[in-house]
This record gives structure tokens, sequence and C-alpha cells, in this order.
């Protein structure tokens, strides 16, 4: 049979979680501190659970996933008697080192820990478009990779806890940047009278076109090297500048050509104006100047 489990934190996130474990048939126990969020999953077949304790307790798998990690901490410390011998799962979004921190406690408790980051939103939980990864003792990942398959395509991406809150913020670096690039383009065609609707197949084919340059220049950051096979950083600048000219006719926001053309400039100082765009890494690896 399916290994039975919790899950702790029934918000908008919580309440997918719940619903995909017991959508692959595991024996699923529920508890929110606004519990009127669990009977949606009582109805699915979930036991809801009235304390914490009774939540913890009712199986070997205790999957929490609430706003932060000092509500991790102030729900579970009044019950860490109770995580001894378990597994906890924390899909909880933080930093590295609050994952760190609370893996030190909950092994401390006796328990052991595993951290995940859910790179998905709730309504992709349970199909394969949603990545977890996931961190901690590899016999752990193994032992519940099948429970924890119910949530989508699991990740497993090293012991130490505080890599997937790491991975996170990396990817979100990704998605942010790339969406300020869009809504900016939008933002200079809207001055023009042109919809963003008119731009969205033209961005989207901008993002998978950027998407396959990914791995090449992935192999050149780790090498050290970044011959230019496609465009120069010069080529890319003078590209910059006609956006910030552009930008400036418009009378829109500056900053984000600023910035880029800033950093293309620096690199092309450091002697790497013949190079592939990947040598701007090398601007980013230290603290601003
Ligand atoms: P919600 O705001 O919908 O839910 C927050 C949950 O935390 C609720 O269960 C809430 O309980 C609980 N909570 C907050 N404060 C307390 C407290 N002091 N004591 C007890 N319980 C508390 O957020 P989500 O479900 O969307 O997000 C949960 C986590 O998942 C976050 O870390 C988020 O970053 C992460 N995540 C969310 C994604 C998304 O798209 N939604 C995507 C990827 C990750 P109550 O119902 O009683 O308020």
């Amino acid at each position: 049979g399916r290994v039975p489990l919790s899950v702790l934190g029934l918000g908008l996130m919580g309440q997918a979680l719940a619903a995909a474990f017991l959508g692959r048939g595991h024996p699923t126990t529920v508890w929110n501190r606004t519990r009127a969020k669990a009977e949606p999953l009582a109805a699915q077949g979930a036991q809801l659970a009235w304390t914490v304790r009774d939540a913890v307790t009712a199986g070997p798998l205790v999957v929490i996933c609430v706003s932060d990690y000092d509500t991790v901490r102030d729900i579970l410390e009044p019950v860490s008697r109770d995580l001894s011998g378990r597994t906890l799962v924390n899909l909880t979004s933080g930093t590295s080192q609050e994952a760190r921190e609370t893996a030190q406690w909950v092994i401390h408790q006796g328990a052991v820990y595993l951290d995940g980051a859910i790179m998905a939103v709730p309504p992709a939980i349970g199909t394969a478009n949603a990545t977890v990864l996931y961190s901690g003792p590899t016999t752990a990942f193994d032992r519940h990779q099948q429970a924890l398959s119910s949530l989508g395509s699991p990740v497993y991406v090293g012991a130490d806890h505080g890599l997937p809150s790491l991975f996170d913020a990396a990817a979100l670096s990704l998605v942010w940047s790339t969406l300020n690039g869009f809504l900016h383009g939008a933002a200079l065609l809207g001055k023009a009278g042109i919809p963003a609707t008119a731009f969205a197949r033209l961005a989207k084919t901008g993002i998978e076109t950027v998407a396959d340059w990914v791995p090449g220049y992935a192999q050149q950051i780790d090498d050290g090297t970044y011959p230019a096979t496609e465009s120069t950083v010069n080529t890319n600048l003078t590209g910059m500048k006609h956006l910030l000219h552009e930008s400036h006719a418009a009378d829109i926001n500056t900053e984000l050509p600023e910035l880029l053309a800033t950093l293309a400039e620096r690199a092309v100082a450091k002697g790497h104006g013949n190079n592939s765009y990947a040598a701007i890494t090398e601007q980013l690896r230290h603290p601003s100047p």
C-alpha cells in the first residue's frame, strides 16, 4: 500500500499538495491553522487532524508547506518530540541559510530532514510539469521518492539542505529578469500605440531563442573562455545603446537598459569586447562596485 503521510499547511499550495497525494492513493492526514481550508480535502478522502500532534503522528512522512520558515518552527516546536523517527519534508520557500538552520534543528529532534523547493504553481502540482527540488540524505529521498513523485517530477539536488532554496533563487532571477525584459519591451511599444498582445508572439520566440543559448553559454562559463560564435559583447553593446536611445525618446523608464549597458561596458573595459555575451558573467561574480 501507499505510505500514510500528513500535510501541514493548507494554503493555495498545501491544498494542491494534499489533493495530489490523495489522487495517488496515499492515506493523507491534513492540518491547517484555519480549519475551514481542510474541509474540501475531507470530501476528497483526507483525514482531518484537530491538532498538529495528531497530524505529525499520523504516519512516517510529514510534509509541511506554510508561508515561511519561522512559521514552520512555530508550528513544529511544540511537537518536536513527536518528530523523532519520522521524515520531515519542508516545501516552504525560504533562503538556503534558513533551510540549513531548520535541518540542524530537525536532525537534533531525531528526525530525518528533506528540504524542498517547489518550482511550480498550485494548478501544476500532480503533473509532470511541476518540478520539485529536494536535498538531504539520499536514503530518505530514495525511500520516499514514490510518494514525492505524486507532486510532480522530483529532482534530487544534493545532500546540502540549502541547495533547493539556492536553485530556486537562481531560477527566479531568470524568471524576473526575463519578465522585466518583456515588460520593458511592451512599455516601449505601448508608447507607439502598439498593444502588448501584438508583441506577445515575437516575445515568446525571443525567449525561446535565448533558451537555446543556455547550454552553450553554461559550458563557456564553466570553461572560463567565451569564444564568440554568434555575436560579440561589442555588437550587443551597440544594440543596448539603441534600446537606451529608444527608451529616452519614448520617455519611458531607462533603468533596465542602463543596467544592461553598464555591465556590458565594464566587460568591454576588461577586454571582453570581442568575446561572447557569456563573458559578462565575470561582472556578476563580485559585489557591485
Ligand atoms: P498561502 O498564503 O496561500 O498559505 C499560507 C499557509 O501558511 C496557510 O496554510 C496559512 O494558514 C499558513 N500560515 C501562515 N502563518 C501561519 C501561522 N503563524 N501559523 C500557522 N499557519 C500559518 O501561501 P501558499 O500556499 O501559496 O504558499 C505556501 C508556500 O509555498 C510558500 O513558502 C510559498 O512561497 C511556496 N510556494 C508557493 C507557490 C504558489 O504559486 N502559490 C509556488 C511555489 C512555492 P492559514 O490558512 O490559517 O492562514
